[in-house]
């Protein structure tokens, strides 16, 4: 995927246009997510400031420890003709940030900086009001160019050929841990540069929706939650949850997932643009509720997804936020009675038509011999 289309140099003139929308007279955006998306630079966090500064008028420049300028230099950023500023280990970048602002009323600081750059720059822009960069760019990062949904199924079919392997894994008499070591792997070897999560969740661990895996030993008729994600070098995260079972599934577990399969493709359905996020919420809610299993559905239907696993939009109840098309976000009801539990979970973009699942792995309660 060419960087100039994932990352285009216009980018840095959307952002400025968003920051004056939303009040701000300047972006000021440290490593991750959110400088990643307005210069193409995938910088890694440190103690020493790297940052984007985005006037709502006016020329952006990056400041860079000098160390760290010809990694930024051969970045989208660097190519793209934006001013970089290279400091000194000696130097205070803090003043050299302020310097070049001048005056800000009001500036928006990443999601993710941290507290010890928030609070310097405070001392350095003192008449400065410091507020969040994402009510500038979060609807900007929401709403996916076509090379971003592109991006974004890139890394679905990733984390679909995982799951088509998962099956080699489980078995009987294995750890969760021994299997999610195994899914680590081929979360890297099918082409994700960082493996993000590997949830493995087994008999009354699947009723845990954020489990992770442990030492617990897979036994037959357990229900598997199997949730897994990376980040493609692209930048873009991949997240997918099958359930699976270990020999026979029981009656119960049978007749839940009958009931959160329905769940899942009402919810998907629901998708096209206008609808309130709220709404796909409660799509998924409604057949869960219908068969009893309302109180067991803990969680939010889904999140967005992107350059982070969770962003905006939420789909969840009072979120009147209506879809767009470019929107993409997970759909991911889950039912946990305990002892056992599932979850089914694709990513789906919402098109000028309607939604579009990105993940066509199987959705099946995917039995394994046990
Ligand atoms: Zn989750
Ligand atoms: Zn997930
Ligand atoms: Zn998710």
């Amino acid at each position: 995927m060419p960087a100039i289309e994932l990352y285009p140099p216009e980018r840095l003139g959307q952002a400025a246009a968003a920051a004056g929308r939303a009040g701000l007279d300047a972006l000021l955006l440290a490593p991750g997510p959110d400088l990643r998306y307005a210069c193409g630079y995938a910088a890694h966090p440190s103690e020493r400031l790297t940052c984007l500064a985005v006037p709502a008028s006016g020329d952006p420049f990056l400041v860079v420890p000098r160390l760290e300028l010809p990694a930024a230099q051969a970045s989208p950023a660097g190519r793209a003709g934006l001013e970089i500023i290279p400091w000194d280990e000696t130097d205070d970048p803090y003043a050299l940030v302020a310097g070049r602002l001048g005056r800000p009323a009001a500036v928006g600081l990443s999601d993710r900086m941290w507290a010890l750059m928030v609070l310097r720059l405070r001392a350095a822009l003192p008449g400065a009001r410091q507020e969040l960069a994402s009510a500038a760019l979060g609807p900007l990062r929401a709403r996916k160019s076509p090379a971003e949904v592109a991006a974004l199924a890139e890394a679905a079919r990733a984390i679909d050929r995982v799951h088509e392997r998962v099956p080699e894994w489980l078995r009987a008499g294995r750890t969760e841990q021994q299997v999610a070591a195994d899914i680590a792997d081929a979360i890297l070897a099918e082409g994700h540069s960082q493996v993000d999560f590997a949830i493995v969740g087994s008999g009354p661990n699947a009723a845990s929706p954020h489990h992770g895996a442990s030492d617990r030993v897979l036994r037959a008729g357990d229900a598997v939650v199997v949730d897994i994600g990376g980040t493609m070098p692209s930048g873009y995260c991949s997240d997918c949850t099958r359930t699976y079972v270990i020999g026979e599934p029981g009656e119960d577990l049978a007749a839940c997932y009958q009931v959160l399969g329905d769940a899942q493709e009402a919810a998907v359905a629901a998708v096209r643009p206008g609808i309130a996020a709220q709404d796909v919420d409660a799509a998924a809610r409604e057949p869960i509720t219908a068969a009893g299993y309302g109180a067991y559905f803990v969680h939010r239907t889904g999140h967005g997804i992107g350059l982070e696993t969770h962003e905006e939009p939420y789909i969840v109840a009072g979120n009147t936020e209506p879809l767009a098309p470019g929107h993409a976000f997970s759909v991911e009801p889950g039912i946990y009675p305990g002892p056992y539990g599932a979850r089914i979970e694709d990513i789906v973009v919402c098109t000028a038509s309607g939604g579009e699942r990105l993940n066509r792995v199987t959705r099946a309660l995917v039995q394994v011999p046990a």
